[in-house]
């Protein structure tokens, strides 16, 4: 913020609770950090990384390329690989902590239970539980940053909790669990499974995977594949040629593929596909797909998609899936899953299969944002309640009643082919610190959206997300909630969502007065 712009003592007497570590946390501690907002980050796991921390299956790593899957503000000319392992991105992440002198203002293993607005003091007041007992803290703005994906989701299936071996969720990993050599089921084939099961297929005796539906998995041959060492030259020493590598792949492996998943209103063709150019992209990959098991054609009928391109996230394929299933101990079961038993699993077509361990990709509660946190806004308004299963926000970040709440990867900023989520978070922090610097500036002590404005904005999100491969009405799946409406998905591009995000515009707000202001 240019000196003079915001009264000093305004921002020194704020306070801000920041919600998470991970990604975005960072994001947001390393902003208000740099203005001077007294803050402190609550998290509940023993360090930073989020996501990167938990997630340690094996072969667990981004599928966004690093060159934009990193901050603008900490550009890494020396990522090892492309898309590089988890380890590795914890580090960057718990670098970036460490040089911003983040670890400092993070209260570890502490969760936040509940938190409550205070109308007559305009503040939040939070109830946290903490490793030595519960605790309660008061701030003028509260951002979450918790993640859509990090709530395990297991499976509705009967006899789960029965089985007596070793059963854990990819989010999970049970590193105490050797699998060398055992008979293991897997659930799920998404993006988690995508990944580890070509690291466990040679090491166990037998490996059953379980697909509902399969995944549609683009060609990228680099996948695995290391930085070259020009390339790292190239960035380190060509002036802006870092800032032009990560502008062409925003633009040629993110938004540029906008249009080719996008539906065809007066699309005539079969629901495999949502319009011409779906239909091409669909027949190319599929070729890709096809390719890779030449002699198997039972095997490519099973795992190429029947729902169109982009109705769920796409995968990268450099072959380790197909190669993985095509292994000797390995089969691919695509019959429904009747029953869990003691020793194993059972199909809808009675075959019983017995099983050493079992290993859940089934996902995330996701559209379950901000639960199981309980949220009390204006008035004593319970946000779950007032969500009732439909989650919304005015640019994923802020909902009426919510004063001085403010989401980051909230409602409706997920996105499925286009972009790195850590540029989302960008957005939203610049956005949210000029929701702060309204405030202010104004000498307001909270705002929150008008309802017209959050209401016009979601139908255009519903209208946009309706023409989406990942809206149309033949696709299942966690974007949607049990209504069938997309909660989770920005159906713009990458840039519309930074342009929308520039800076608040004070007419989409109600300022409400600083207490001794007020009446
Ligand atoms: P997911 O994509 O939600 O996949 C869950 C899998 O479990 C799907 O194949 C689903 O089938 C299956 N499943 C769920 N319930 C089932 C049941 N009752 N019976 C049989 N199968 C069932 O979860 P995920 O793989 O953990 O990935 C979640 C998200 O995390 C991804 O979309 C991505 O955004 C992120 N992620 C990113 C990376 C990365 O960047 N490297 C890696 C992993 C995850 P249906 O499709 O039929 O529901």
């Amino acid at each position: 913020w240019p000196a003079g712009q915001v009264p000093e003592a305004a921002v020194k007497e704020f306070s801000a609770i920041v919600i998470g570590a991970g990604a975005a946390g960072l994001v947001a501690s390393v902003h208000l950090q740099r203005l001077g907002i007294p803050f402190t980050v609550i998290e509940r796991n023993h360090d930073v990384g989020g996501t990167w921390l938990e997630n340690t299956y094996p072969g667990c790593r981004v599928d966004s390329s690093n060159h934009m899957y990193s901050y603008s503000f900490e550009p890494n000319h020396f990522w090892p690989q492309h898309f590089s392992t988890q380890p590795v991105l914890l580090d960057y992440f718990r670098g970036v902590a460490q040089r911003y002198g983040i670890r400092e203002k993070v209260r570890f293993r502490t969760v936040v239970e509940e938190m409550a607005w205070d109308e007559g003091r305009a503040l939040w007041k939070v109830r946290l539980k903490t490793p030595s007992g519960i605790e309660h803290v008061e701030a003028k703005a509260v951002v979450t940053a918790v993640g859509q994906l990090n709530r395990p989701r297991f499976p509705d299936i009967k006899g789960r909790e029965t089985f007596k071996g070793p059963a854990f969720h990819s989010a999970e990993w049970r590193h105490d669990v050797d699998l060398t050599g055992k008979r293991v089921a897997v659930i799920g084939t998404g993006a988690s499974a995508y990944q580890f099961v070509p690291e466990i297929a040679p090491k166990v005796g037998q490996l059953t995977v379980f697909q509902r539906t399969p995944p549609w998995g683009f060609p990228v041959p680099h996948y695995h594949e290391d930085v070259p060492e020009g390339m790292n030259w190239l960035l380190e020493h060509v002036p802006f040629y870092d800032k032009w590598y990560r502008f062409w792949m925003f633009w040629m492996v993110t938004d540029g593929l906008l249009p080719m998943v996008t539906a065809d209103p007066g699309w005539n063709g079969p629901p495999t596909a949502v319009s011409e150019v779906n239909q091409g992209f669909r027949e190319m990959i599929a070729m890709a797909i096809a390719a890779q098991a030449p002699e198997r054609p039972d095997l490519v009928a099973k795992v190429i998609p029947n729902y169109p391109i982009g109705g769920k996230r796409s995968l990268l394929d450099n072959g380790v899936w197909l190669a993985a299933l095509q292994r000797e101990n390995v089969e691919l079961v695509t019959d429904g899953i009747a029953e869990i038993t003691e020793t194993g699993i059972v199909t809808a077509d009675g075959t019983a299969r017995e099983f050493d361990v079992i290993i859940y990709g089934t996902g995330f509660h996701a559209s379950k944002f901000l639960w199981p946190m309980k949220i009390k806004g204006r008035g004593g308004a319970d946000l779950h309640e007032t969500w009732a299963g439909d989650p919304r926000a005015y640019l994923g970040m802020t909902t009426p009643g919510f004063p001085n709440l403010f989401m980051i990867y909230g409602p409706n900023t997920n996105i499925v082919v286009n972009g790195s989520i850590i540029f989302f978070s960008e957005c939203s922090v610049r956005y949210i610190l000029g929701c702060l610097k309204l405030l202010a500036q104004t000498g307001a002590a909270a705002l929150e959206p008008r309802r017209e404005v959050h209401d016009a904005f979601n139908i255009k999100v519903d209208e946009g997300n309706k023409l989406m491969a990942w809206g149309a009405p033949q696709v299942t799946s966690w974007y949607k909630n049990e209504a069938g409406r997309v909660t989770q998905n920005w159906p713009f591009a990458l840039v519309d969502y930074w342009r929308a995000t520039l800076a608040p515009n004070p007419d989409d707000f109600v300022l409400q007065k600083a207490p001794e202001m007020a009446g």
